[in-house]
């Protein structure tokens, strides 16, 4: 099959990605065979390209937001069954056995793996996936819309579920990509009041076609306090410009797997009065499954830029660059 690896990760600009031809991936027990449409780019391909995260296995496949059909079942393996439309995502498996897992915070299960990273993903013709962390998705929606909410947009859910915005509270979004453009049209369908404080004007003119309140600059003071707060900029100088932001007792959670360091934060300015700093860790399958419930429900404007299959390196750079509206989604030629 053809497919894209990460051959040397390092700066976007030396290519860390290759394409390559590579043998037909086989499903083990309790496995699907895929046979992926469209695959969307996420930021963490990105740091996994560039080595922001370290390799967990050589010339690994990237890609964890996949929506494809069922090609074939493994042995063991009860459903779904072949033509079925599935969703893969970043939580490829949990050991179902932990303290963590027993008490539903499997997305903290330190065995747990992922897609793209500790097993070949979607940047290929076809991926295996674990039946039992695969999504069911709607026959009624074109891929391309469908793949940047399986990771974009269920992280993005656990990052609002972990700020813990009140009913009708004030949310400020700082970074306004991919998963900030869904996560913000939840929160706003749901009753939220949003504030988006971004340094691309076109993502501050998209926040505000889709509802935000106000849209700013990324250092930005918003136009009034934050009951709670997302960062998704990967960018640890903005921690302490959104807890000065925050409310009394509010919340900031990050959003990312990856953040550059955190400068000294002052204790008064930035966390007395009960302010909170939180970070988000993957997802669980049950928020994957109420994020997908939302958004069938207020059926989010899902902003993509579209890629041929074959331009993949392309669109990280873009990615890197900020060139990119909404999610990128890679195509699967034919
Ligand atoms: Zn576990
Ligand atoms: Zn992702």
């Amino acid at each position: 099959m053809d497919a894209w690896v990460v051959a040397h990760p390092g700066p976007v600009e030396t290519r860390p990605l290759e394409r390559a031809g590579l043998p037909d991936p086989v499903p083990g027990p309790g496995e699907l065979l895929i046979r992926v449409e469209v695959c969307a780019v996420c930021r963490t391909d990105l740091h996994l390209a560039e080595g922001d995260l370290p390799p967990r296995r050589p010339r690994t496949v990237p890609g964890h937001e996949v929506v494809g059909r069922v090609a074939a079942l493994g042995p063991d393996t009860a459903g779904p069954p072949p033509g079925s439309r599935v969703g893969v995502a970043w939580l490829r498996s949990t050991c179902g056995r932990c303290r963590y897992c027993l008490r539903g915070a499997e997305n903290l299960c330190p065995a747990s793996a992922y897609t793209g990273w500790d097993a070949d993903g979607g940047y290929a013709e076809l991926l295996t996936a674990p039946a039992a962390y695969v999504y069911p998705l709607p026959e009624d929606a074109p891929a391309e819309t469908l793949a940047p909410l399986l990771c974009a947009g269920i992280i993005g859910y656990r990052a609002l579920v972990r700020a813990d915005l009140p009913p009708g509270g004030r949310l400020g979004i700082y970074g306004f990509g991919a998963s900030a453009h869904l996560t913000a049209q939840i929160a706003i369908a749901e009753g939220a009041t949003v504030h988006v404080m971004t340094r691309s004007a076109a993502a501050r003119e998209l926040a505000l076609r889709l509802g935000a309140a106000s849209a700013g600059g990324s250092a930005d003071p918003p136009p009034e306090p934050l009951d709670a707060a997302i960062l998704f900029a990967p960018v640890g100088d903005l921690v302490p410009v959104a807890l000065a932001a925050l409310d009394r007792g509010g919340t900031l959670a990050v959003a990312g797997i990856h953040l550059t360091d955190i400068p000294v934060l002052n204790y008064q300015r930035h966390l007395f009065q009960e302010r909170a700093l939180r970070s988000v860790t993957a997802n669980t399958r049950a928020d994957g499954r109420e994020f997908l419930r939302l958004a069938s429900l207020h059926h989010p404007q899902v902003t993509t830029t579209p890629y041929s299959f074959s331009a993949a390196d392309r669109a990280l750079a873009d990615l890197a660059a900020d060139r990119v509206e909404g999610a990128a989604v890679l195509i699967m030629d034919g």
